[in-house]
């Protein structure tokens, strides 16, 4: 029989509500993903969500009060769906964030109508930044996480324009898998897409 658990690599399994108990609070996974494991792979089985901690979330949320003009931003452009500003804290001058206006506060909850209108705001965004910047390169980042550095809880997309001597992102700290475990982690990836 399929037993419920939250894959966490090594280390005693242990039930999900004993993990993240749902709490009320400045509680940062809102949403937590379950995973079904039977004697022969792992897949997923659904996203929980703690809808008391998603309402504080927006009630908090500082894109959520650009979006509604309760906090001014600098606008390049909006649309029924979508809201595009320049970052108050660029890594090189022109830099920008497009945000969908409904809150999501990962690329992972996104309504994919939302999604499809960011990106296609973020090409448009990223030809106005070149164009104005005039920079030879530009880096389109979206951060997930904590542990992925996003530090506003409301999913953005940054387009950063780039130049040839700037400090950012100039290390690819790429590894190598060693054999097997690239076919491994491509069946893992797999089972639970
Ligand atoms: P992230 O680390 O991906 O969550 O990035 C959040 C970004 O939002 C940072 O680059 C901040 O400089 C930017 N940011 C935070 N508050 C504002 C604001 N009020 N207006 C414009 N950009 C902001
Ligand atoms: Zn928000």
């Amino acid at each position: 029989m399929a037993s419920l658990f939250l894959q966490n690599g090594a280390g005693p399994e242990r039930s999900l509500e004993d993990r993240y108990p749902p709490c009320t609070g400045n509680f940062r996974a809102r949403s937590v993903i379950r995973f079904c494991r039977d004697s022969t792979r792992t897949r997923f089985v659904e996203t929980l969500h703690y809808p008391q901690d998603e309402e504080k979330e927006v009630a908090d949320c500082i894109f959520c009060k650009i979006a509604g003009g309760e906090i001014p931003c600098a606008k390049i452009h909006e649309n029924e769906r979508v809201l595009s500003f320049l970052d108050i804290g660029p890594i090189n001058p022109g830099h920008a964030l497009v945000i969908p206006k409904k809150h999501s506060a990962t690329i992972l909850e996104m309504d994919p109508a939302d999604l499809e209108a960011c990106i296609v705001l973020c090409q448009k965004v990223a030809r106005a930044v070149l164009k104005a910047t005039g920079a030879p390169g530009l880096n389109l980042l979206q951060n997930n996480f904590r542990a992925a550095g996003q530090l506003v809880d409301h999913a953005h997309f940054h387009l950063i324009p780039r130049l040839e001597q700037d400090d950012f992102l100039r290390s690819w700290p790429a590894k190598s898998y060693s054999p097997g475990q690239l076919d491994q982690m491509l069946e893992k990836v797999r089972a639970a897409f």
